[in-house]
């Protein structure tokens, strides 16, 4: 399993913390630096990714993939000769899918593509500051369509106060039929320009009861269009359930490649750092670190996790109200409580 991070994004978004940088700042320079400590960092972790590959995927998140140079991203792409994936994602702001652009990553082997499209309300997503409206969205995802893409995974955002266009954007997603659909709450990320919104009195977060309404109205409107919740934010139709990320939340060992990338090995974790110059850094886990990470990210997913990890008066607690469910040797939070998972893995952990 491989992640490459691609850190560069033409604008950033009002709710993101995440470490990106402006291409315009290396002048062009950036992207082919950036290639070349990647492709090193590929060919010097050569037998660190041929050990994770009993999940072959290759997953390209950043940042915006879709904003890098074609040559840049081919040369990467060849130094990663492990392919043809079992699944090979990448991450695609729909401004920047053009029919050259899908012909090339279909070239390249992409067999799944991640849309950022976050809502269908033009409104919010100049108050977003998203470079596409939705209109743009929209034809980006007909283009990929056209271009042979058979499995388009679309991110929504829910939870944001003064819009009350959710039900049309979940509405609309569905009607694409897209295979995979992941839903995130707003949050306020450190380093966002939303925290500084918020910390001026310029917003204020979405109460919890409007949130808890417009996720319960996302799982009743997939789960009438037939769409599997898997995850506490992915929902998938039938047999299109995220292949990578699955195996993230199963704890498989991945190589995270470019900067701010993570890797984990079963038992350590290792980290670059967040510049284009990066180093890294790693942690080894303790059997209590890895008992806790199992619990928090099995319980996020339909599969649950073994009782004998949660066993104790907290776990018959939570059973007796229902906010989890035993089924053999196998505990999991039911679909109406996840929503509060977090609340229920705190009380396990
Ligand atoms: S949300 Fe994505 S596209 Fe927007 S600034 Fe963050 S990384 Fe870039």
């Amino acid at each position: 399993m491989i992640y490459l991070h691609v850190p560069f994004c033409r604008s950033f978004c009002t709710y993101c913390g995440f470490y990106s940088e402006l291409p315009d700042k290396g002048c062009g320079q950036g992207f082919e630096a950036y290639g070349d400590a990647v492709c090193q960092e590929a060919a010097s972790r050569r037998d660190k990714i041929a050990s994770t590959l009993s999940v072959n995927t290759l997953y390209i998140g950043g940042g915006t993939p879709s904003v890098l140079p074609p040559s840049v991203l081919s040369r990467i792409v060849e130094a990663l000769p492990y392919g043809p994936y079992e699944e090979f994602t990448l991450e695609a702001n729909p401004d920047d899918v053009t029919a050259s652009a899908l012909s090339l990553w279909k070239s390249l082997g992409v067999n799944r593509l991640s849309m950022g499209v976050q809502s269908f309300d033009d409104s919010l997503l100049r108050w977003m500051n998203r470079r596409h409206d939705a209109a743009g969205a929209l034809r980006a995802f007909s283009l990929a369509r056209e271009a042979g893409f058979g499995n388009i995974s679309i991110d929504l955002i829910f939870g944001v106060d003064g819009f009350p266009s959710w039900e049309e954007s979940v509405r609309r997603a569905v009607s694409l039929r897209p295979e995979h659909i992941s839903a995130y709450q707003l949050s306020v990320e450190d380093g966002s320009a939303l925290s500084d919104m918020v910390a001026a009195g310029r917003y204020s977060e979405a109460p919890e009861e409007l949130c808890r309404a417009q996720y319960d109205m996302l799982c009743r409107l997939l789960g009438e269009a037939g769409y599997v919740h898997y995850e506490v934010s992915n929902f998938a139709l039938p047999g299109y359930e995220a292949v990578h990320n699955s195996a993230y939340w199963r704890r498989v060992p991945y190589v995270g490649l470019g900067p701010a990338a993570h890797s984990f090995d079963g038992k350590r974790r290792r980290w670059n750092t967040a510049s284009l110059t990066y180093t890294s850094e790693d942690e080894v886990l303790t059997p209590e670190d890895i008992r806790v990470e199992t619990i928090m990210l099995g319980l996020r997913t339909a599969r649950g996790v073994d009782y004998g990890l949660v066993a104790g008066e907290a776990c018959d607690r939570l059973l007796a109200e229902g906010a989890l469910v035993r089924c053999g040797g196998t505990v999991r939070i039911p679909e109406d409580r996840f929503f509060v998972s977090d609340d229920i893995i705190r009380q396990l952990i």
